[in-house]
């Protein structure tokens, strides 16, 4: 089986080389617009690519307002905190997914609460963190606040995992009850929709990854969406130093930080976003291609996009029937050079987090032991 499955890996990307998980396809402007970049020597933090990919990917979102970052978690930590996370808040989040995510609630002096995941989504779900609500915390005039620790729920965090949406919707209508804002970590959603809405449009705030492993890349990079503009004008300032605007002087108004994106980076980000459109064709005729390579499979079912959902398909996902046999199944595609790769950890199970607050993990417990990915890079310009 392990054979016949790498013949085929290998003759969708024609190759009989090491495949890896992700990797960038440079296949339209990138040269001319890094060039260009440098020729006009704005390459920091200053200059016309970061404003044209701020508002070309906000155009592409459908969304009000972008602003680009320096990477996704520095992106994360800001829109946490411009939600109104506070040292000693606690925000709700979930164990299955990139150290990231959790690790910008820390940042914020915060404590994430582990809920469950869906099966089907991955992500966050929303039962989950219904019943945590409605069993674990009290509704106040200052907010919501969890009973055993007293402390206030300042955000949720859900997180679209390797592209599939989770039930985002669902999971604002719970916020708006609560009065609990929703930050998006769509950092791997780029591109995936729940109904015809982009993920990371859905709460207060979404962040987005441009890392080299991502669906599109700029080397380092992550943007803020938001509808409010209000609220992304505090997210420029804040991640530009705080600085008030003047033609000289240094004044700056509060703590901010140096979170931009290089101008160098933002040429690089422009090119890529224009090849959006045909990468995510690409990759959806790759995992067409696997789900019927594994339609009828007796080891393992491919996972496809939740029901009125498009994903992206950033990472293709099979789910092993037998968890005994994932370590064999990781082995013997390395060893073909094929990569493949075990899901993350629970993030509850890494020493850092081993303290917080968790619901009933039995979904994230059951995908962490099956779920394997596959390779899964756009072919265009190779
Ligand atoms: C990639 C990723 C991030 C962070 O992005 P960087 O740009 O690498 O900082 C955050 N959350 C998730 C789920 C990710 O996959």
């Amino acid at each position: 089986m392990y054979d016949e499955l790498t013949a085929f890996i290998q003759s969708w990307f024609r190759t009989e080389d090491f495949i890896p998980l992700h990797e960038p396809r440079f296949s339209g402007h990138e040269r001319e617009y890094v060039l260009d970049a440098i020729d006009s020597t704005f390459v920091s933090s200053v200059g016309a690519y970061v404003d044209r990919f701020e508002n070309e990917l906000a155009s592409w979102l459908d969304t009000r307002k972008v602003v680009a970052a320096v990477n996704g978690t520095a992106a994360l930590q800001v829109a946490l905190r411009l939600v109104g996370v506070k040292p000693g808040d606690e925000v709700i989040t979930q164990p299955l997914t990139f150290v990231a995510t959790a690790n910008a609630i820390d940042y914020n002096g915060a404590h994430p609460v582990f809920l469950d995941v869906d099966r089907d989504t991955m992500g966050l779900s929303a039962l989950a963190v219904q019943n945590f609500l409605a069993e674990h915390v009290e509704r106040r005039d200052e907010g919501s606040f969890n009973r055993r620790t007293g402390r206030r729920i300042a955000a949720i965090l859900p997180m679209h995992t390797f592209g599939h949406p989770c039930r985002i919707e669902q999971l604002c209508v719970l916020g708006k009850e609560w009065g609990i804002p929703v930050v998006e970590d769509a950092a791997e959603a780029l591109g995936s929709r729940a109904g015809t809405r982009h993920c990371g449009t859905f709460g207060l705030m979404g962040v987005y990854s441009f890392n080299g492993n991502k669906t599109i890349t700029c080397g380092g990079g992550g943007a803020i969406s938001s509808a409010e503009v209000e609220l992304a004008a505090r997210a420029k300032h804040l991640t530009t130093t705080a600085k008030v605007p003047h033609p000289w002087a240094f004044v700056h108004d509060e703590v901010g930080y140096n979170f931009r994106m290089p101008n160098l980076n933002a040429a690089l980000a422009c090119a890529q976003l224009e090849r959006l459109p045909a990468l995510l064709a690409d990759k959806r005729l790759l995992a067409e291609a696997y789900r019927e390579y594994f339609s009828g499979c007796d080891w393992c079912d491919f996972l496809r996009e939740p029901e009125g959902c498009t994903s992206n398909y950033w990472l293709n996902v099979i789910i092993l029937k037998d968890p005994d046999k994932r370590d064999e199944v990781l082995a013997e595609t390395n060893r073909r050079g094929i990569m493949t790769r075990p899901i993350w950890r629970l993030m509850n199970e890494l020493d850092i987090y081993r303290n917080c607050q968790t619901g009933s993990l039995e979904n994230a417990r059951w995908l962490e032991q099956r779920v394997v990915n596959l390779p899964s890079s756009p072919r265009l310009g190779k």
